[in-house]
């Protein structure tokens, strides 16, 4: 079975900056009901930016891109969301060291490596209405479809699909991680921005394999 050549991770990484792009403004609107407004265009300055440092990346394998991704949003995102998904693709990047392509199972432990990281460094558990409630949910899924042999493009679209969950699944949670926790019960009602972002990335992934 083929895996994600340096190609597919760039198309990924393309995909994700031109569909933040879109949901800009969608993000900036979750946020201004339980934070400070400003999730679409923090992540939307950072893929920009990533969009940016790309061709300068020619040289480069795929842990080399995914950790040029992650620092670039580290220095560009403001906001808890920048540490957080540069923290995933440095992950990511640490993961995937050495490889010219990754396979379901290098792909998941990628995945698996980066939310580790973003959960270490943001110390929120799943349920605590963040990113993570979609990120899990979707790596469940990956390691269901190998486990069933499913095929990458497959266990993809798979992972998507439940990250999509997880990010309804935050609407009636009540946040215990960043701004919007000072909310309290009031931050329940309302799907959370950072999961939302989550599933985007991960839905562009299945959409760039799809293509
Ligand atoms: P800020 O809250 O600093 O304005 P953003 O608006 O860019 O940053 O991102 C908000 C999103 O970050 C939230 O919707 C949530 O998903 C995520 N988030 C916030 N704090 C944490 C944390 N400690 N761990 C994981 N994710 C978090
Ligand atoms: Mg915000």
């Amino acid at each position: 079975m083929a895996g994600m050549t340096r190609a597919a991770v760039v198309a990924w990484i393309e995909a994700v900056a031109a569909t933040i792009r879109t949901h800009k403004d969608e993000l900036t609107q979750l946020d201004a009901a339980i934070g400070d407004a400003d999730h679409g265009s923090n992540l939307d300055r950072g893929f920009q930016a990533v969009l940016g440092k790309l061709p300068g990346m020619a040289e480069q394998n795929i842990a080399g891109v995914l950790k040029g991704v992650g620092m670039t949003l580290v220095s560009t995102v403001g906001g808890a969301s920048g540490p957080l998904y540069g923290t995933f693709f440095l992950q990511m990047s640490a993961s995937a060291a050495g490889k010219t392509e990754l396979s379901l199972a290098d792909w998941t432990a990628a995945l698996e490596a980066g939310a580790s990281g973003l959960m270490a460094r943001g110390k929120a558990s799943p349920g605590d209405k963040t990113m993570l409630d979609a990120l899990t949910p979707a790596l469940a899924a990956l390691k269901a479809a190998a486990t069933e042999g499913a095929s990458l493009p497959e266990a993809l679209r798979r992972s998507a699909q439940a990250a999509e969950q997880g990010m309804l699944s935050t609407t009636p949670l009540v946040a215990r991680k960043g701004r919007a926790s000072y909310l309290g019960e009031r931050s329940a009602g309302h799907q959370d921005p950072g999961a939302t972002s989550a599933y985007l990335i991960l839905k562009a992934a299945a959409d760039t394999w799809a293509e």
